[in-house]
């Protein structure tokens, strides 16, 4: 199978013109910009044995480099529309393609995203980079330096599932079902994102763990926080908890992380836990209030390993 026929069996699809003009077969896609809006881009790479465990389904990482893009655009509180694949592989395996693609494509027709480009080379290291656009509303994306003293904090969904995941699979050990879900199909909160917009203050997708992305709020923001560790979401499933470390630095679970002002009021119809953790203060830096009482200062970048 050749580059050409490889594009066209696995990734060149039919689709309505829109905002996408003109998308795969020619030297570059052209797109109709809405007007009153702002384009929002980013771009991911995955690279096997680095970003997903090798022998992690086709499926998945088709799935998953898509997704950990639409959570940055979410974290922007931009709405996708396109999207471009770059493709490094050892070998042009169909039966790997096609898991692939349909994984792709699950989430891009989920999302309304039209794949309208991309490259693909042969390479020694399985390596995915996407790059997503999207737009806003004039004026309204949601930056990271927005958070105000005495914003409360609040983060979607449970935190340190994914982390947890990983711990369990690298130790050989069994891990919930759902647990393994968050690790390997992320949901981008695309919908939550649209609801937050115009009503928060600054937002962040959790990447890298909740305290590292919260650092990048803070020091934006030229503010600090205090987190209550009592009021982190940890879920029980089928008898297990993640640590405290899973949830306050484990990363790859791509919920997403916010201030806004206490009396702000959104709609909340999402179908997803929204926990209010802490709260933005004069002080800077990051404290975790432990359950125990005691307030302790913690690094914002690695090395929170004390619970
Ligand atoms: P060029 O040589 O002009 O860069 P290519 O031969 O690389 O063009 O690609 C041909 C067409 O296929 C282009 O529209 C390109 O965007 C698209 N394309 C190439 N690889 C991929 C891929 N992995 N996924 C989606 N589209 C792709
Ligand atoms: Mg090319």
């Amino acid at each position: 199978m050749d580059e050409f026929e490889l594009i066209r069996c696995f990734f060149e699809r039919p689709f309505s013109p829109g905002i996408v003009s003109i998308g795969i077969g020619d030297d570059a896609a052209v797109l109709n910009p809405r007007p009153g809006r702002q384009s929002v881009v980013c771009t991911d790479t995955l690279v096997e044995g680095r970003h997903f465990l090798i022998g992690t389904s086709a499926h998945a990482i088709g799935w998953k480099c898509l997704a950990v893009n639409l959570s940055d655009l979410a974290a922007m509180g931009a709405e996708p529309i396109w999207a471009t694949l770059a493709l490094t592989l050892p070998e042009a395996d169909p039966i790997w393609l096609k898991d692939f693609s349909t994984g792709f494509f699950e989430l891009a027709d989920a999302t309304g995203v039209v794949l309208v480009g991309g490259d693909t080379t042969r390479g020694s290291c399985l390596t995915i980079t996407v790059t997503v656009g999207g737009d806003v509303p004039m004026g309204q994306a949601i930056r990271r330096g927005g958070a105000h003293v005495g914003d409360t904090i609040w983060v979607s969904g449970f935190p340190g599932e994914a982390a947890a995941s990983l711990r369990q699979r690298v130790s050989g050990q069994p891990e919930p079902e759902r647990w393994c879900r968050h690790l390997d199909y992320p949901q981008p909160r695309l919908d939550l994102a649209r609801q937050l917009r115009g009503q928060v203050h600054a937002m962040i997708d959790i990447s890298d763990g909740l305290l590292q992305d919260m650092g990048h709020i803070l020091k934006a923001s030229q503010v600090g926080a205090v987190v209550e560790e009592a009021r982190l979401p940890r879920h029980t499933q089928d008898g297990l908890k993640p640590l405290w470390e899973d949830v306050l630095c484990g990363g790859d679970d791509y919920e997403l992380l916010w201030t806004a002002a206490e009396d702000c009021f959104w709609a909340g119809d999402v179908n997803l836990p929204l926990t209010r953790i802490g709260r933005v203060v004069a002080e800077p830096g990051l404290r975790v209030l432990g359950v125990d009482g005691q307030l302790q200062s913690v690094g914002m970048t690695t090395g929170y390993r004390h619970f």
